[in-house]
């Protein structure tokens, strides 16, 4: 069931592209935000740790759920809307924390991940 499960993957893939372009830029919902800079460490303590930096802008879509990386886990995700959402109404700068995955799948592994988020503001 191989090209099955490909299938499967590939809409949930479709279907959060379709969420992000239906979310609306970051200079709509945000205004006066001048960047937003994530950086994440995947696998906190291993030694495989993978360090993860995204970029937003203002011409960005507004989405932060974003990919936990593992095989298999396509619907799940790190959700950072809120925390970015509450930085913003705050004129916050900088915030540190930790997230888990979305997905309770006890069959995939989902990474530990620490996160730092930076935003600039115009
Ligand atoms: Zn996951």
């Amino acid at each position: 069931m191989r090209s099955n499960a490909y299938s499967m993957r590939n809409e949930a893939r479709e279907e959060r592209k379709r969420q992000e372009l239906a979310t609306g830029l970051l200079s709509d919902r945000f205004p006066g935000v001048a960047g937003i800079v994530v950086t994440m460490n995947y696998g906190r303590g291993s030694r495989s740790a993978v360090l993860r930096t995204l970029n937003f802008y203002p011409g960005s879509h507004a989405f932060f759920r974003i990919s936990c990386l593992s095989e298999g886990c396509d619907d799940g995700g790190l959700d950072l809307t809120n925390s970015i959402q509450r930085m913003i109404r705050g004129r916050e700068t900088l915030a540190k924390g930790e997230l888990r995955c979305g997905n309770n799948d006890p069959a995939i592994v989902h990474p530990d991940v620490d996160y730092k988020v930076a935003i600039t503001y115009s």
